[in-house]
């Protein structure tokens, strides 16, 4: 498997085909296993939050979740992996209709209207069972019991970050197959409560500017990008001095 380092993290380099060869072995395995599909944000956050960094190192797979990951990558190792954001690995595990999910995370009304699409949508694909993701303790226990019992190939949890991730790791205790992957707002998506950016500004890399158009509030989240950058380029003045001034 083609994996390549930046900031201490492994990043898969893979296209769909391979990917889903290697699900088939994972599922085969009867364990349970997490997919992490890293971006800006979680990058800066696991910074300070050596919990949360160790639990992304751990997972089975980590993706670039969109253009931040694939062209840092890109910039301290000359190699860009291939782009897997959550809506799209989603979309294409859904569309195989041969796997079992469960779903976690959303809006009431907006899981219900995600789970109705995926039934018509995608008939061959079983929804072992669904919950909106606003719930307190007790009912986060009966989720996971839940989830537990039902035993189904995917644990698609749709809370955003830090909560999905917060929520994984104690699948991670509870759980002994499976593949669960947070899936940010991937629901909202599904249910066609909002659009995603036009084809076009997918392509070239720009649907976090369209997002934030959308939704102007997600402007707040621009201050992990600047940390990013930044933190992109002490690692390359880093990679030059080496470069040019061996050390002795
Ligand atoms: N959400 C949730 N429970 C919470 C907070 C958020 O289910 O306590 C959901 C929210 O309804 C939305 C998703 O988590 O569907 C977060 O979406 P966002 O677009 O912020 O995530 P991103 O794709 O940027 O990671």
């Amino acid at each position: 498997m083609n994996k390549i380092k930046i900031l201490g993290y492994e990043i898969m380099d893979i296209d769909y085909k391979k990917l889903f060869q290697e699900i088939e072995c994972l599922l085969q395995k009867k364990r349970f296993f997490y997919f992490v599909t890293l971006n800006p944000e979680i990058v800066v956050v696991a910074r300070e939050a050596q919990e949360l960094a160790d639990y992304i190192k751990k997972a089975q797979m980590i993706f670039a979740d969109g253009i931040g990951i694939v062209l840092g990558s890109k910039l301290l190792t000359g190699k860009a992996p291939q782009k897997i954001t959550g809506i799209d690995l989603v979309e294409k595990l859904l569309h195989k209709q041969k796997y079992s999910f469960y779903l976690v995370g959303a809006k009431p009304h907006v899981m219900e209207k995600a789970a109705q699409k995926i039934k018509e949508k995608y008939p061959g694909s079983e929804l072992k069972g669904y919950h909106h993701g606003y719930y307190d303790l007790k009912g986060e226990q009966a989720i996971i019991k839940d989830i537990k019992k039902t035993r189904p190939d995917f644990i698609l949890v749709g809370l955003g970050f830090p909560n999905q991730d917060v929520f994984i790791r104690k699948l991670i205790k509870t759980l002994n197959q499976g593949i669960a992957i947070g899936i940010g707002g991937s629901l909202d998506i599904i249910s066609g409560t909002k659009k995603r950016a036009p084809f076009l500004l997918r392509k070239i890399g720009v649907e976090w500017l369209y997002r934030t158009f959308k939704e102007p509030k997600r402007i707040l989240r621009w201050y992990f990008l600047q940390s990013y950058v930044w933190l992109i380029l002490k690692e390359w003045f880093k990679k030059l001095k080496i470069t040019f001034y061996p050390q002795r």
